[in-house]
Formats: C-alpha cells, sequence, structure tokens
C-alpha cells in the first residue's frame, strides 16, 4: 500500500496498481515491458500525474473508459488521452473544478476523508489532445497486451479492457452493483442489453471485472445477471423502485436493494433507468 493525501495505491497483480480517489473511484495502473497504460484519470483531485510518476518510470499512456467527471480529472494534466469520441463532448462537460471536488468530498458519505479537499487542489480543466479508443483496438504495453471492448450503456463511449493473460477486465462504469443508465448521455436499456451480449462473446476469456468503483473485483455471472435484468425492464416485470439519482434526476432500480447497493433477492447486478429511456429511438 502506497498513499498520499489524495490517492491510495495497492497491487492486485505483479504489474497492476489499483488506484484509489477520495470519491472512492478507481483507476487502474498497468506497466508492460515498455509502457505503461493508466486506465481512467479520477476526479482530479490532487496530482494524479505526480503520483503515478512515484509509481513508475515507464511512459505512460492515459485512456478513460468513459468520459464522466469521476474518471476524466487527470486528462487535464496530461494534456493528452484515448478515449471514444462519442464521450469527448461529456468529458468537457464534466471538467468544471466545482464539480470534480464535489464529487471527492462524496468520499465523506462512505468514510471520513483524509484531507479536506479545496478547489485549489482540483486540476485546472484546460484543451486536451483526444485520440480515439474503439472495439478491438490492442494496447501493447511491451509482453502485456490489453483489448478494447466497447460497452455503450451508461454512457454512449463506455469502453473495457481485456486482459487475456491474466483474464480480468478493466470494467469501468460498464455493468455493476448500479449501473446507472438514467443520465441523457445514456443509451436505451435496448441499446445496453445488445453492449452486453457482444461483453458476453468475451465470458470465457475471463474470471474477473475490475470496476471503477466498489474495491474488489465481481464475478463474470454479473454480466449474465444484467441481461436478464435488461430483459426485465423491457417486459415490465422488474420491480421498478422510484429513487432519486445524480442532480436530482428521478430514476428507477431495476431490483429492490439496501443502501449499501446489495440486491435483497441476492442477485448481484442492479440498474438505475428511466422509463423514458427503455427503447431505442429511431432516427
Ligand atoms: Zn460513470
Amino acid at each position: 500500500m502506497y498513499e498520499s493525501k489524495f490517492f491510495r495505491a495497492r497491487k492486485i497483480f505483479g504489474h497492476v496498481t489499483l488506484i484509489t480517489g477520495l470519491g472512492g473511484e478507481q483507476a487502474y495502473l498497468i506497466e508492460g515491458g515498455e509502457r505503461a497504460l493508466l486506465i481512467d484519470g479520477l476526479s482530479g483531485v490532487g496530482s494524479l500525474k505526480a503520483f503515478v510518476r512515484e509509481l513508475t518510470e515507464l511512459p505512460v499512456t492515459l485512456v478513460n473508459t468513459h468520459g464522466h467527471v469521476d474518471h476524466i480529472g487527470a486528462d487535464f494534466e496530461y494534456g493528452e488521452v484515448r478515449i471514444a469520441p462519442e464521450d469527448i463532448e461529456l468529458m468537457y462537460a464534466h471538467s468544471s473544478r466545482e464539480m470534480r471536488l464535489d464529487f471527492a468530498k462524496s468520499g465523506a458519505m462512505f468514510a471520513p476523508l483524509p484531507t479536506e479537499p479545496r478547489l485549489s487542489d482540483v486540476t485546472v480543466p484546460g484543451p486536451v489532445k483526444t485520440l480515439p479508443v474503439k472495439d478491438g483496438d490492442i494496447f501493447d504495453l511491451g509482453g502485456v497486451e490489453l483489448e478494447v471492448i466497447a460497452v455503450p450503456g451508461h454512457t454512449w463511449g463506455t469502453v473495457v479492457f481485456l486482459d487475456r493473460d491474466l483474464r480480468v477486465v478493466y470494467s469501468g462504469d460498464s455493468c455493476n452493483r448500479n449501473t446507472l443508465l438514467y443520465g441523457t448521455e445514456s443509451a436505451s436499456i435496448e441499446e445496453y442489453k445488445e453492449s452486453l451480449l457482444h461483453l458476453k462473446d468475451f465470458l470465457p476469456a475471463f474470471d474477473g471485472l475490475w470496476g471503477g468503483h466498489g474495491g474488489g473485483a465481481e464475478t463474470p455471472d454479473i454480466v449474465e445477471d444484467a441481461i436478464s435484468l435488461c430483459d426485465e425492464i423491457m417486459a415490465g416485470t422488474d420491480d421498478g423502485i422510484e429513487a432519486m439519482g445524480f442532480g436530482g434526476r428521478p430514476c428507477l432500480y431495476a431490483k429492490k436493494k439496501d443502501e449499501r447497493f446489495r440486491r435483497l433477492d441476492g442477485g448481484i447486478a442492479n440498474i438505475a433507468y428511466s422509463r423514458d429511456r427503455i427503447w431505442k429511438k429511431d432516427i
């Protein structure tokens, strides 16, 4: 374990370090023989770039699983990022320092923060050189390869990364115990199910999903579980529990849960959605 005021780092595999920000958001530093890949940039409260420099001397490529506030903070420090083109506008929309500071402070809901973050701690937004990332891309780090799988749903530009040797997926917010699909930046449930079926094709290749929140890995069962939920939502047979989402947006939870997002029926996945975003829109 290595930590600063703003970040905690722990090795989860020999060449993979999980880095957690104040808000509980998670990034992964993957070191190959020649390069390192930093999957996600946290909320940008504190200098992630300086922290990563303490962990590796390799040249670092930054990539975003998607463009949300808690994943893009280091983009403005590195000045260059690989991101799906669909999420570039979202990345800039979520660049405000106040918004990112608020996210970091929200970590206090779960545990006391090691520091009281201030606006001056937040990376200053500015223009970022964005290079595309898309389904099927391979990141070759020298003896370590990551394969990109597009999973549009949580956002239109969501991508995940498969390491076939380690048999893991770095899954961002694509499929978890609290998958949020009610935002205007989200795909419909119908389209999300198509994405999950694409991810399902890769199930024989991995044993765990390391996501953007939550600490540990989920088992691959969560993918099939989420597909079933999509079917239930489209059939109108889910629990449809009314709740209030981020930004005061009303949403529905597909399954009853406790306050720590554990499903009461023993299932794993859960989806928060909006009734007007179940079906594909005709273009
Ligand atoms: Zn997100």
